[in-house]
């Protein structure tokens, strides 16, 4: 295997990992696929192959659910008291902390992101997750409920009990392997239920590990299966699956209509954490010095490959040609190169489908007009680069102000009149983040109500924490990740009514 020239070693065990042919992970084994078929991961920073990984198809996804479901209906999970679960939990979330390099070394070198990122982010966020889901296992209660068809004569007693919804199917994108993995699974454990787990074809390296890990922690056989595959083999035989009782997706607008579709079959329950098209709202009263490096980080951290990305960044008319300025020069300090250079702030977009995409959109908005200030362009040679791209001049109906880029692309827009910036911050098809910068605070709550959207960040963007719930308003999707609301999405609530 070669990578490209880098300056940090590669840790043994992930020369090991990427050494040999991946396995799948089903009832607690590691078995190739039934057709025998693999395929291959890229490093996206020079366009070779990574390594080989058995590729799942129907076949496959119906043996993990037939695991997954084992394992629900019967056996030591179903058996196991919630303090039981919520520490396999916490170890597993413990052991990605002890294997974080590992982790972070095969999120950079399968997605491309900077090593130094994955290091900070997305591995202790991870783990993060799990520690606080390990917290839920044991508070998943019910409530006792006065009724009034109690009368003199007959008197009863209601409760509800949360029961975990069943065997779920998990299908996840490229952007945040890892700590994707771990928003979905985390709720998913600490409410007892089964999972099988599809990651994205770009990216299925540290779902790999993260099943040895699981092994390792102690969860039953069958209670995690991770089947990596194509989406429209695997992940689509995963959603149409008749005996998988709840489907969460996170991944496109498109794809989740095609989930919602393969869904109805036996009405499995559905949520579903889609793009975004987030407003980044920047008025003249706002501290300068956080605003532009928070702007610039709102588009180009992860290379714009975040759902909630701050990809229309809309600026207040007296000081629009200052912040466009501080945002480009930001733009220009931007080192893109392989994610194992210590000196690398952006790596290579996941693929070259993704940079062909992304340069389509760049392309689409300046032959409509637009202007890009700084970036605007592929960059030459080997690897999926796309400079940092500041446009400007854009028109509301314009593709690469409507549609998500999914890239390190924004859009800067002048405003003048409040009421008006509201209306066109919120004219998108999607409603997952937004954000206001200003000193007024008033102002910041005031507007954050009127925002049409999942998240509203007030002077930060990019905050992320477990306890708090994320998704999206509109066509970003349904249900909520993280924080207890979370738990809604895997739990069935059970009327029980006694006569006594
Ligand atoms: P995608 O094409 O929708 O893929 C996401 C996942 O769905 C992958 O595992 C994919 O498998 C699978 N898939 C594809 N077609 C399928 C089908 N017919 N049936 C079942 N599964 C199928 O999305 P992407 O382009 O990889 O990811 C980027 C998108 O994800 C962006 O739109 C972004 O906004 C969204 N996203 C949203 C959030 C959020 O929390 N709201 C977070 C991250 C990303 P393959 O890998 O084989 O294609
Ligand atoms: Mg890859």
């Amino acid at each position: 295997m070669s990578t490209a020239v880098s300056t940090t070693p590669m840790h043994n065990r992930v020369q090991e990992f990427v050494s040999r042919p991946r396995k799948m992970f089903v009832d607690g084994k590691w078995v190739e696929a039934a057709s025998g078929k693999t395929f291959p991961t890229y490093n996206p920073a020079t366009g070779e192959v990574l390594a080989q990984v058995a590729e799942g198809d129907r076949e496959d996804i119906d043996r993990a659910v037939k695991a997954a479901r084992r394992a629900f209906d019967s056996g030591p999970w179903h058996e196991m008291t919630p303090s039981q679960r919520g520490r396999v939990i916490w170890k597993l979330g413990d052991l990605i902390e002890e294997h974080l390099e590992e982790f972070a070394q095969l999120e950079s070198l399968d997605n491309g992101k900077p090593l130094s990122v994955a290091r900070i982010a997305d591995v202790p966020l991870a783990a993060d997750l799990f520690h606080y889901m390990a917290g839920w296992a044991t508070k998943i209660e019910g409530n006792t409920i006065p009724i009034s068809a109690s009368s003199r004569h007959v008197k009863y007693l209601a409760y509800t009990r949360r029961e975990p919804v069943g065997v779920v199917g998990q299908i996840i994108p490229w952007n945040f392997p890892l700590l994707m993995a771990a928003w979905k699974l985390g709720p998913a454990l600490a409410t007892g239920c089964t999972v099988v787990l599809k990651p994205a074809e770009q990216t299925p390296l540290s779902a790999l590990l993260l099943a040895e890990l699981i092994a390792e922690a102690g969860f039953p056989d069958g209670v995690v299966n991770v089947v990596p595959g194509y989406g429209e083999t695997a992940g689509a035989a995963l959603a149409s699956h008749p005996d998988v009782d709840k489907i969460a997706f996170t991944g496109s607008t498109e794809v989740g209509r095609l989930i919602l579709q393969a869904a109805a079959g036996n009405l499995k329950k559905v949520s579903l954490e889609l793009g975004g098209k987030s407003p980044n709202l920047v008025f003249a009263d706002a501290d300068m010095k956080a605003t532009i490096p928070g702007a610039a980080s709102a588009i180009f951290f992860n290379h714009g490959q975040c759902c909630c990305a701050g990809s229309r960044l809309y600026i207040e008319q007296s000081i629009f040609d200052h912040v466009v300025h501080g945002v480009a020069e930001q733009a220009k300090k931007i080192k893109l190169g392989p994610g194992f250079d210590p000196d690398t702030s952006m790596g290579p977009l996941v693929s070259e489908e993704q940079m062909n995409r992304v340069c389509s959109y760049l392309e689409s908005g300046l032959h409509e007009g637009a202007e890009a200030v700084v970036g605007g362009h592929k960059r030459p040679g080997a690897g999926y680069f796309v400079e940092p791209t500041v446009m400007v001049k854009t028109k509301p109906d314009m593709k690469v102000v409507r549609e998500e880029i999914f890239g390190p692309v924004v859009c800067a827009m002048p405003f003048r009149d409040v009421d008006k910036l509201i209306a066109e911050a919120n004219q998108s098809e999607y409603g997952l983040a937004a954000a206001v910068w200003t000193r007024d605070i008033s102002k910041a709550h005031r507007i954050a109500e009127k925002l049409r959207a999942g998240t509203v960040w007030i002077n930060c963007y990019n905050v992320f924490d477990a306890a708090l719930p994320f998704g999206g308003y509109k066509q970003s999707g349904w249900g909520r990740e993280m924080g207890h609301e979370s738990l809604e999405l895997y739990t069935e609530v059970k009327a029980v009514c006694a006569a006594i």
